[in-house]
């Protein structure tokens, strides 16, 4: 008797376990965990992502694979993610996008504000208005010149709607009041190889893609779009000291969970996530990329959610204005 009442109680205990989610959490991870980036490999996201993962590994004991599930700006990898089992191990790490997607997309396959958890902010990283290495411009007022003169056959690359690379391109756009034509890819990393090779002519993206580039030599830069000059591209102005009044963009990177995931797993990962961004060798890598690891405040659930929504609310009205809609 007394040993079916003790099974009882036990099974009793381990259903409010279960549905608290204390049990999923518990030991938790067990096993490696999945981390989506929404573009392609090599790209600025991707380099965070990789770096970020590496050193959340060690601290979780487990392994966290990065999968590059590009295309349409972030938003199919975001929908993967969304759709996925919430038991902790597959996360998103994603970008502005995920704000700004929220209003350029009529019809997204997720409710943004609905379907995730939140795991914390990883970092904010400045971007950088580049062009192929033979463009003529020595600045940025006569790359607007060239740009205005040749709009019909002036290209800019970009990730898709919703990405990094074209919400700057659409802001860099509106200031200068001339469209261009408009080239998407799964990722900047692929851009930027077409970039190297001359066959786009202008993008804006994450230093996190451009800084070894531009020290290189192997592109041109006009501007950055931090409110300072860079440390690691002291030569590069602002984009408000060569000639863009307001034109300031900061491109923050969270990590997410699908909706449901156990308050504990999350908060492990944050946990983890803190760690990994005081990693020295994570530090040294971002400030030679030109960005920061997020404070242990930042990198928190509650941050990341407040950021979410106060960028969506930010960007809602710079996107209708603009009157550009993806389907
Ligand atoms: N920098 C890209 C963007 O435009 C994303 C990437 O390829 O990581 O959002």
């Amino acid at each position: 008797m007394k040993f079916f009442k003790a099974l009882a109680c036990a099974t009793a205990f381990a259903a409010v376990a279960l549905s608290s989610g204390l049990s999923a959490a518990a030991g938790y991870p067990e096993r490696s965990i999945t981390m989506v980036v929404p573009f392609s490999a090599g790209g600025p996201t991707d380099t965070v992502a990789r770096l970020v993962a590496e050193s959340m590994s060690k601290d979780l004991g487990q392994q966290i694979i990065i999968e590059n599930v590009g295309g349409a700006g972030g938003t199919l990898g975001a929908g993967r993610v969304a759709s996925s089992e919430a038991d902790g191990y597959t996360l998103l790490l994603h970008h502005i996008g995920m704000a700004t997607s929220a209003t350029l997309y009529r019809k997204l396959a997720y409710d943004t504000l609905n379907a995730f958890e939140y795991v914390g902010l990883v970092t904010d990283v400045p971007m950088t208005i580049v062009a192929r290495k033979d463009m003529d411009a020595k600045d940025l007022k006569s790359l607007i010149d060239y740009a205005k003169a040749n709009k019909d056959t002036v290209t800019v690359a970009n990730a898709g709607i919703g990405a990094a690379s074209h919400l700057c391109g659409m802001l860099f756009m509106s200031a200068i009041q001339t469209p261009l034509v408009t080239v998407p890819y799964k990722g900047t990393g692929p851009a930027m190889t077409d970039l190297l090779g001359g066959q786009v002519d202008i993008m804006c993206d994450q230093t996190t893609n451009t800084t070894k580039q531009i020290q290189g030599g192997t592109i041109k830069a006009y501007a950055v779009t931090s409110p300072k000059r860079l440390d690691v591209l002291k030569d590069v102005p602002t984009a408000v000291e060569a000639g863009l009044p307001g034109f300031e963009v900061g491109i923050w990177h969270g990590i997410y969970a699908p909706k449901g995931t156990p308050a504990a797993a999350t908060e492990r990962l944050s946990k983890a996530l803190q760690v990994a961004l005081k990693d020295p060798n994570v530090a040294a890598r971002f400030a030679e990329l030109g960005t920061a690891p997020s404070s242990d405040t930042d990198a928190t659930p509650a941050a990341l959610k407040a950021k979410l929504e106060s960028e969506i609310a930010r960007w809602k009205p710079v996107i209708q204005a603009a009157g550009q809609y993806a389907d």
